[in-house]
């Protein structure tokens, strides 16, 4: 089959030839509980960028070679003995975490944490290929009507998003104001999902021109260009208070340091993205900010999302690259080119 894989590692992005498009072996079934998919979409991720520039280097459970790809969707192509929920020809969201089921975090039911989670499309083979293989706890049977390469980043963009945004929700009064930073894959679905469990205000910081844009078709009540004092401009929404909570989806460079300066006295910094530093005096706790992480979602939040796509409450921005065009779409991500999400289709 046809697979997108990773060779070797490009620190600061500027090559054109990130993945080696290649003929490889089809997987096939080990396990009784395993899965095949073939892939009808995959999306691209900014995690993908921060694999080639060799941050999970250290968290791989295979060696390169392997496929990139964590955030699939696609049809059932064949299952162990023991699946029983999912059929052939079934069209399915796999979720993206390998988890156990039977560990304390699991059984809490934040199997986002699960204590032997390995990330599929991460840490070992995923979905920029014609096939995938998964487990039958991996598989969210997709309502009718929904196409895989469509909504395929639901799993990881729109979980992940969702996850957080309801946790700002719950966080907040519902006169507060959340700032939003970044409008990309995962900001896109944060606002919509806000949007949907809370009357909150939403201010929208973005650099990119094209997604700042998408900001003000989503009806955000303030957008605000991130290179121009965002800081600044957001104390100034706030009549010199600060917001509430920051749901920063970037977290880069000095993203980190802008969410903490946003916030009011015992407002919340909710980090999402990743691959910068907080660099904070210990002393600025005395104002009773919090930094809160955040990974994933859980199996559960799945459900109640796709619940809120089914109502039309939530939508998928996505833009479609073929298989082979991929470096094409790595290049575009990098360079803030993308409306919504890249999703490639095999
Ligand atoms: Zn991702
Ligand atoms: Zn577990």
């Amino acid at each position: 089959m046809k697979a997108a894989r990773l060779h070797g590692y490009d620190q600061d992005l500027k090559g054109d030839d990130f993945l080696r498009l290649e003929d490889v072996p089809e997987p096939s079934i080990e396990e009784p509980g395993e899965v095949l998919v073939r892939v009808g979409g995959a999306g691209l991720c900014r995690t993908d960028l921060h694999i080639i520039q060799g941050l999970w280097d250290d968290a791989l459970v295979v060696d390169p070679p392997y496929i990139l790809g964590h955030e699939n969707a696609g049809w059932v192509q064949e299952v162990g003995s023991a699946v029983r929920h999912v059929r052939r020809g079934d069209a399915v969201l796999v979720l993206p975490g390998l988890s156990d089921g039977v560990c304390p975090a699991c059984r809490r039911g934040t199997d986002n944490l699960c204590e032997s989670l390995v990330w599929i499309g991460i840490q070992r083979d995923g979905g920029f290929a014609d096939l995938l293989k998964a487990r039958e706890r991996n598989m969210i049977p997709l309502p009718e009507g929904m196409e895989p390469n469509a909504v395929a980043p639901y799993v990881d963009a729109g979980l992940t998003a969702y996850h957080a945004a309801k946790r700002a929700a719950r966080l907040v009064e519902p006169n507060g104001t959340v700032v939003v930073i970044g409008v990309g894959g995962l900001g896109h679905v944060g606002i919509q999902a806000l949007r949907a469990l809370s009357p909150v205000r939403i201010l929208a910081v973005e650099i990119s021109e094209t997604a700042r844009g998408l900001a003000k078709d989503l009806g955000v009540d303030e957008v605000i260009d991130g290179s121009q004092s965002p800081v600044e401009r957001v104390q100034e929404l706030t009549r010199g208070a600060g917001a509430d909570a920051v749901l920063d989806f970037v977290a880069e460079g000095d993203v980190p340091g802008q969410a903490m300066a946003m916030l009011r006295a015992g407002g919340a910094y909710l980090v999402v993205g990743y691959g910068g530093r907080l660099d904070i005096p210990t002393m600025e706790f005395l104002t009773e900010k919090q930094v809160i992480g955040n990974v994933g979602g859980t199996s559960a939040e799945m459900v109640e999302l796709l619940g809120l796509a089914e109502q039309g409450k939530v939508r998928l921005e996505t833009t479609q690259y073929p298989l082979e065009r991929i470096n094409e779409a790595i290049g575009d991500l990098r360079d803030l080119q993308i409306r919504g999400r890249a999703v490639i289709v095999p």
